[in-house]
């Protein structure tokens, strides 16, 4: 948790630096902002020891803010920086398009201080006038409020599990039965608020809940129900029931709307009434069903459908005629198919990430540097690739498990690959991607990607639509005709694990499956903590209704190398 707390703040400095017009600061507040983000180890323990400096890019500036922000919480220099510039200003450089030279001017000509004033002026239609902004910036700029403001109180998933889950641990020891409900048991995408369905001691489980050390103030505290905002900034309800409603309950709250409407229907259609107490006979009221999920739909004729599958995407159908799919379980990737390591931008050895993944139970991880097109992140040239290889072949000497050489190949403007062809086909895996041109046209977007996949050379396609979840939309894609050329072109689509990402989403995962084109995992990994973002991969592959044959990395190492074609 600290180490997050400090990377914000850095995050912030970096922000309001860049705003102020500093040069070069900025830049290494970010940098450290992401080391110390990614680390694994907790950043108190540096404290303690009075090691602060050994981490990459901590010089004696940046380690007297961090005893700081330990010792007390909070630092001043950060809230000397906000007096100096209106805090809104933040906000309107979270709209894409507009960095921190922009909101400079925007705010000195404009006075706009922050999202309210922003649209106000763009819907007015002065921005436009401003020199070297114009009608198609001032467009962009109306969009980009609105998908901020269609994020606004919603959460990634990295924000919010592990909150959810460390508050069902503390609950459990009070609780007959307790479960995650909502978006959250559904693993949507973005997640409003957590919420907390059990049964058991009602006040023991109340107290438990608002006195619980993340909760930052409690909002309502009742008998069946306590709402806490938690110090992560998200909003937390605890609902107690009956256990012998608890089915019932658990059903109505997880949702979605989209999947309780017609599955009330099909109650009303069999005479019975579905409430969140249960299933009652619609003539005498008994009740017939409630205390298991799996009661109430065996009761309407159904199978027991996966939450994550709840979204009235067919399931209903397809749990009528018993031909709902195997979903891939937790437990069945056995490595992770893209991470970088400190070879580019990757903040740990071939080594640590190697070890990492042992220690996860991996048979496999591959190490997915970038290429030297992508400089910023310290991409690879051929020879670096050599010395890397080198550095493999010591690790998996030293390992139980393969560490396989690949790379994060930028896909160029043209569709044609940032290596040459003969360093790609020694290599044990290659992923293409688009890291740049954005703004190109749908059409020769598309054509961009499919000419790489043609060149043979690809054996995954990196977060394909390259959209960031509250930041951009990606590209312009025919997502579709990506598919079809991938199938094509025996090229595997990934799922980025990345909470930031989750690219391919659900529903283009599921299209990929539909037309017979392969899934692959891969975290992103820049840093060991990122290896645990799997999960919300597998999530969105279950969203996907993809079981363990549509995904690659559930094969053994040496199904692997055959699907990659290997040896
Ligand atoms: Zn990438």
């Amino acid at each position: 948790m600290m180490n997050k707390k400090v990377a914000q703040i850095f995050t912030e400095i970096a922000d309001l630096l860049e705003l102020k017009g500093v040069d070069f600061k900025p830049r290494a507040y970010r940098k450290a902002a992401r080391k110390i983000g990614s680390m694994k180890d907790d950043i108190r323990d540096y404290y303690e020891e009075g090691d602060l400096r050994d981490i990459e890019g901590i010089g004696k500036a940046m380690e007297a803010k961090i005893d700081e922000i330990i010792e007390t919480g909070s630092l001043e220099y950060l809230e000397d920086l906000k007096e100096e510039l209106p805090a809104g200003l933040i906000d309107v450089m979270r709209v894409p398009d507009i960095g921190p030279k922009s909101a400079k001017k925007l705010y000195e000509e404009l006075d706009i201080v922050d999202l309210d004033s922003l649209r106000e002026e763009a819907e007015a239609g002065n921005i436009r006038e401003l020199k070297g902004f114009g009608v198609k910036t001032q467009e962009k700029i109306l969009k980009g409020i609105e998908m901020l403001e269609h994020i606004s109180g919603r959460h990634l998933l990295n924000e919010v599990i592990p909150v959810a889950e460390e508050l069902i641990e503390h609950l459990e020891p009070e609780a007959e039965r307790i479960e995650k409900a909502g978006s959250l048991r559904r693993w949507k995408e973005t997640i409003g608020d957590i919420d907390i369905l059990a049964s058991g001691d009602a006040e023991k489980l109340m107290d438990a809940f608002a006195e619980h050390e993340d909760v930052d103030e409690v909002l309502v505290k009742g008998e069946t129900k306590t709402s806490v905002r938690l110090k992560a900034g998200v909003q937390a309800d605890l609902r107690v029931v009956d256990e012998e409603s608890f089915g019932a309950a658990l059903q109505y709250f997880t949702g979605a709307k989209e999947h309780n409407v017609p599955l009330r229907q099909i109650a009303i259609d069999k005479g019975y009434k579905l409430n969140e107490y249960g299933l009652f006979n619609k003539g005498n009221d008994e009740k017939v069903a409630g205390e298991t999920e799996e009661g109430i739909y065996e009761k309407l004729g159904l199978k027991w459908i996966p939450p994550e599958l709840r979204e009235n995407r067919g399931e209903l159908e397809a749990a009528k005629d018993d031909r709902l799919p195997y979903l891939i379980g937790w437990e069945e990737v056995k490595g992770d198919l893209q991470a970088h390591s400190d070879w580019s931008d990757g903040h740990n050895t071939v080594l640590e990430m190697g070890e990492e993944a042992q220690r996860k139970g991996y048979e496999y991880i591959a190490l997915t540097d970038h290429s030297q097109g992508l400089s910023v992140a310290g991409g690879l040239t051929r020879e670096d690739i050599m010395d890397r290889e080198k550095e493999i072949e010591e690790v998996n000497e030293e390992l139980e498990i393969n560490v396989l050489s690949g790379i994060e190949v930028d896909i160029k403007k043209d569709g044609t690959l940032d290596m040459d062809d003969e360093t790609l086909k020694e290599l044990d895996i290659v992923l293409g991607a688009v890291h740049s041109n954005f703004k190109m046209d749908e059409k020769k977007q598309t054509e961009r990607i499919k000419t790489a996949f043609e060149t043979g050379l690809i054996d995954i396609f990196a977060h394909p639509t390259g959209r960031k979840i509250g930041e951009r939309e990606g590209y312009h894609v025919d997502i579709i005709e990506i598919i079809e050329s991938a199938k094509e072109n025996d090229v595997i689509l990934e799922i980025n694990a990345s909470p930031q990402r989750l690219d391919l989403d659900s529903l283009n995962a599921r299209e990929a499956k539909e037309k017979g084109v392969m899934i692959s995992l891969g975290t992103d990994a820049h840093g060991l903590n990122h290896l645990d973002y799997m999960r919300y991969g597998i999530a969105t592959a279950r969203r996907a209704w993809l079981g363990s044959e549509d995904v690659v990395n559930t094969r053994s190492y040496h199904e692997l190398l055959k699907s990659l074609g290997g040896e």
